[in-house]
């Protein structure tokens, strides 16, 4: 992943910073391209997994769409280049402010999923005389096999609406004249590698577009969501995932009717290879029975492994001697600000530079400022000569 000379130019800067190999995000997003266009496809870039300008520009220029989780994701799409048409808009607690917000927009479709929310937004929408698209999001109940923190499609989750509240969404939309119903929406989870997950779901939202056809319903789209997973283990091996299958699952098993749009929102798959997290060796350590080895980056600048024991590999990219093992940690004040336990790395010692690999999804985006720690810097392969 890094050469001689880029090691070297990395020396040079400070950390810990984020790194971004534009030629790989380059080659994923040509490759989504492809393989979505031929089936006509529509694919939304889900910004909550990098919302980095130069990164979402361009996502865009590619002629993707956007998908929002917050009145600010929808903003910062708007000035990133995302054409408002293209913009979808899910959440559970979206606020008034935020609703407005995306009506002012004129975006694409809310997602919606309660009642209570289909019926401020049919409220926001007649007191500024427009009328709002939305898709309602469904809780499939469909198990994504991932992790329990990221699993979203079964009915103990807080998302989506759940098929024993269909009768009601109806006579909700019934009375809500500012509302059109244009799309049935699903998100089941995420890092989702078992593509019979997939399939599963295609099944069930067969079954459920069924159901509102048999009630004279019918929409211009179905939204599938996201989910698609990621190679953490072997970020070199697999550096981009298998979308020729993954969208050939859809184009196989779900039953579009004639004109009705598919739409997508990946997020994790298309940005996650292309970031590592730089960071310094700032000590090692001797514990009682391990030894750490202590980086200038922790929980603050990648979340994940804190916040739900997130694998990334690590290596250390400046030294080539025999393997050593040990605890690699960051320098937060909190336990759980660890990166790896027990992790075989080349001998290492006080300034070498670790990298941890698939960091370009759901990593800068969740930078805290816990401890007052600075924000990391982003740096991009195409801006270093
Ligand atoms: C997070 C999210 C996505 C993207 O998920 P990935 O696993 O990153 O592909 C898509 N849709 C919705 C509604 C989301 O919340």
């Amino acid at each position: 992943m890094f050469n001689k000379s880029r090691i070297e130019q990395f020396k040079h800067l400070p950390t810990p910073f984020y790194y971004y190999d534009m030629e790989l995000l380059k080659e994923t997003l040509d490759l989504i391209h492809t393989e979505s266009s031929k089936y006509g496809y529509h694919v939304h870039y889900a910004v909550k997994a990098n919302a980095n300008p130069k990164i979402m520009k361009l996502v865009q220029s590619y002629g993707f769409g956007a998908d929002c989780v917050s009145g600010n994701e929808v903003t910062r799409s708007l000035e990133t280049g995302f054409s408002a048409d293209k913009i979808v808009y899910a959440g559970v607690g979206k606020s008034d402010r935020e609703i407005l917000t995306a009506l002012e927009a004129g975006i694409f479709c809310f997602n919606c999923e309660s009642i209570p929310e289909i019926e401020l937004i049919n409220e926001l929408a007649e007191q500024t005389n427009k009328t709002a698209r939305i898709a309602i999001r469904i809780n499939p109940n469909v198990d994504a096999n991932t992790h329990h923190y990221i699993t979203t499609g079964i009915e103990e989750n807080k998302f989506g609406i759940n098929r024993w509240e269909f009768d009601s969404v109806l006579e909700t939309l019934e009375k809500s004249k500012n509302i059109k119903l244009e799309g049935l929406h699903f998100h089941i989870g995420s890092q989702i590698t078992d593509t019979e997950v997939f399939k599963g779901l295609c099944i069930r939202v067969n079954e459920i577009q069924q159901w509102f056809n048999d009630r004279q319903i019918f929409v211009d789209h179905l939204n599938v969501g996201g989910g698609f997973g990621i190679d953490y283990d072997q970020p070199d091996v697999n550096p981009i995932s298998d979308f020729v299958t993954y969208f050939g699952i859809f184009n196989q098993f779900l039953d579009l009717k004639p004109n009705q749009q598919l739409h997508f929102e990946l997020g994790r798959s298309v940005v996650a290879q292309c970031g590592s997290l730089i960071s310094k060796v700032l000590y090692i350590k001797n514990g009682a029975k391990t030894k750490f080895a202590i980086l200038d980056a922790g929980m603050t600048e990648l979340l994940r492994p804190a916040l739900y024991q997130a694998y990334h590999k690590i290596e250390n990219i400046t030294s080539v001697e025999t393997e050593e093992v040990y605890d690699v940690v960051g320098p937060i004040c909190e336990s759980s600000d660890s990166f790896g336990k027990a992790v075989s790395l080349p001998a290492t010692k006080r300034n070498d530079l670790i990298a941890l690999r698939s960091a370009g999804a759901y990593g800068e985006t969740m930078a805290s400022r816990y401890n007052l720690r600075d924000i990391a810097e982003s740096i991009f392969s195409d801006e270093l000569k």
